[in-house]
C-alpha cells in the first residue's frame, strides 16, 4: 500500500509562530507563502487537508492573566480566536495564489469573510479537494487551538493529527536546558500523561487517546518536514496507543 493510500485525510495544526520568522511576531507573507506552497503541493497529490490555525503570533488569551489586567481574560481569549481568523485569511489567499481551492470556516459566525463551520459541509469540501482552513478554535474561551484540532480530527474522521511546531518532537526533558535530553520517535498516550510531557493541552491528548487518534509532533522549520508529514512519513514524535 502506498503512503497516500494509507493516509487520506489529515488535520494539520499550525501554530501561529509558523506565520512569521523565528522570534518575530505578526504575519510575514514569505512565511505564509512557504507554508501555502507545501500544503498545496500535497493536496494536489490527493491528500485531504484540514488546517487548524493557531494565533500566538498575534495574541494569546493567557497573556492578559494578571489580576490587574484591564482586559478580562475571557475577552482576551476571544481576541486570540479572532487572531486565528486573521491568520486564516492570510493563508487562504496564499494557498489560492498557488492554485489550490480553499474554504475558510469559522467556529463562530463571521459570514462576511468566512463560512460557518458545519461538519458535513466541511467533509464535502474535503472530498472535493478543497483545503479547509478552520479558524476560531473551538469558539469557546479558556482552551487553545490544540483542543480545536483534536476535536476536528475526531469529528472529521481524520487519519492523523499533525502538529507543526518549533521543536523537533517530544523530548525527555527541555533540550535547551538539558543537553542529555532525548527525542522520542514514538510514545504512547499513557506515557505522555504519566511523564506529564507538555506538548499539547492535556485535554486534547486525552481526547485523542480515548478515540485512538494518532498524533505526530514535528518541526515545521526543518526543510521538507511538513511535506513528508502530510504524505504520511514519520517525522518527529509519533504518539499512539
Ligand atoms: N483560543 C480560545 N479558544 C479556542 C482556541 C483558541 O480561547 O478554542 C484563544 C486562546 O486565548 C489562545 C489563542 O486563542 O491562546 C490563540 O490560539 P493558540 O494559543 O492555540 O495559538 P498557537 O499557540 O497555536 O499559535
Amino acid at each position: 500500500m502506498s503512503t497516500l493510500e494509507k493516509q487520506r485525510r489529515v488535520i494539520l495544526k499550525i501554530s501561529g509562530e509558523c506565520f512569521c520568522p523565528l522570534k518575530e511576531r505578526g504575519i510575514a507573507m514569505d512565511s505564509v507563502m512557504h507554508l501555502a506552497e507545501q500544503v498545496a503541493e500535497v493536496a494536489k497529490r490527493g491528500v485531504q487537508i484540514a488546517i487548524v490555525m493557531g494565533g500566538g503570533n498575534i495574541l494569546r488569551g493567557g497573556q492578559f492573566k494578571a489580576a490587574n489586567a484591564s482586559i478580562q481574560e475571557s475577552t482576551a481569549h476571544y481576541m486570540g480566536m479572532l487572531a486565528t481568523v486573521i491568520n486564516g485569511l492570510a493563508l487562504q489567499d496564499a494557498i489560492e495564489l498557488v492554485g489550490q481551492p480553499t474554504r475558510l470556516m469559522t467556529a463562530f459566525a463571521m459570514d462576511v469573510v468566512a463560512e460557518p463551520y458545519i461538519r458535513r459541509r466541511a467533509v464535502r469540501h474535503l472530498e472535493k479537494g478543497r483545503i479547509i482552513l478552520l479558524a476560531g478554535g473551538t469558539g469557546s474561551p479558556f482552551v487553545t487551538t490544540d483542543t480545536a484540532a483534536a476535536q476536528r480530527a475526531l469529528e472529521l474522521g481524520a487519519d492523523v493529527l499533525l502538529k507543526a511546531t518549533k521543536v523537533d518532537g517530544v523530548y525527555s526533558d527541555d533540550p535547551e536546558k538539558n543537553p542529555q535530553a532525548i527525542l522520542y520517535p514514538k510514545l504512547t498516550y499513557k506515557k505522555v500523561r504519566q511523564q506529564n510531557l507538555r506538548i499539547m493541552d492535556q485535554e486534547s491528548i486525552a481526547k485523542c487517546g480515548e478515540h485512538n487518534m494518532p498524533i505526530m509532533i514535528f518541526n515545521f522549520r526543518t526543510e521538507g518536514n511538513l511535506k513528508r508529514a502530510l504524505l504520511g512519513e514519520r517525522v518527529g514524535t509519533f504518539i499512539t496507543k
